[in-house]
């Protein structure tokens, strides 16, 4: 017998689109992108629901809602050539950048999870994605100035090096962490002579580690 049960990726995505996510390119990239390649196949009955799940080493795939408002944010003033992402982990995320903009340049710590993310995305088929194994709180020189750039773990301080590697005009989407133990996800918009910071609203991501692994 047929069901009338919804997929659950449609459900994933009404979902989003009731909790302000009104992107339809955002919306489309979440609905095609196999999630459930991303996470141990002991979680791929959840990976449509709208949680964090574990990928190992302590560190967490992002909830779908939080994907998704991060790269709407980062959209939100039209199309991008080029993002730099800090914090690959499996790949996710990047994944959904690498279908809305032109290159994603991507920063992982743990070397381990950049092989994940290395594997998932080729299975994907992705090519527009460059790979650093590094510690991300110095950005990625090489191909600076960035017109996006987005951050998937939490300092206790915006980088100093992430302000600098900014575009003119050029938005950055990133968790920042406070002495009570609470987050906030910041959009901060480089203009001529200073920047411009923007709340976005109360998070919970991982730690912004120092050095490598
Ligand atoms: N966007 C990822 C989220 C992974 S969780 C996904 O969809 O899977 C955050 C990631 O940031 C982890 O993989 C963690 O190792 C990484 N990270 C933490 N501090 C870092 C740093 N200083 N430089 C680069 N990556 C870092």
């Amino acid at each position: 017998m047929l069901s009338s049960q919804p997929h659950p990726r449609d459900r994933l995505i009404k979902q989003l689109s009731t909790q302000g996510i009104y992107h339809q390119a955002v919306l489309e990239a979440i609905r095609t992108t196999p999630r459930h390649w991303f996470v141990d196949p002991a979680l791929s009955r959840h990976a449509y629901s709208n949680h964090p799940l574990p990928i190992g080493y302590g560190q967490t795939i992002s909830q779908p809602y939080i994907v998704a408002r991060m790269t709407q944010e980062l959209l939100s003033h039209g199309p991008l050539t080029k993002v730099l992402e800090i914090g690959t982990g499996c790949g996710y995320q990047t994944a959904i950048l690498a279908q809305l903009v032109d290159h994603v340049y991507t920063v992982e710590r743990i070397q381990n999870l950049q092989l994940a993310a290395r594997t998932h995305l080729a299975r994907l088929e992705v090519q527009n994605v460059s790979f650093s194994y590094g510690d991300g709180q110095w950005g990625w020189t090489e191909f600076a100035p960035y017109p996006g750039i987005l951050v998937t773990a939490a300092p206790s301080n915006i980088p100093r090096s992430l302000l600098e590697q900014l575009a003119l005009g050029g938005r950055l989407v990133i968790p920042v962490s406070d002495s009570k133990g609470g987050q906030v996800l910041w959009k901060v918009i480089r203009h001529r002579t200073d920047y411009q910071q923007e709340f976005l609203e109360e998070v919970n991501f991982v730690p912004l580690c120092k050095g490598v692994v």
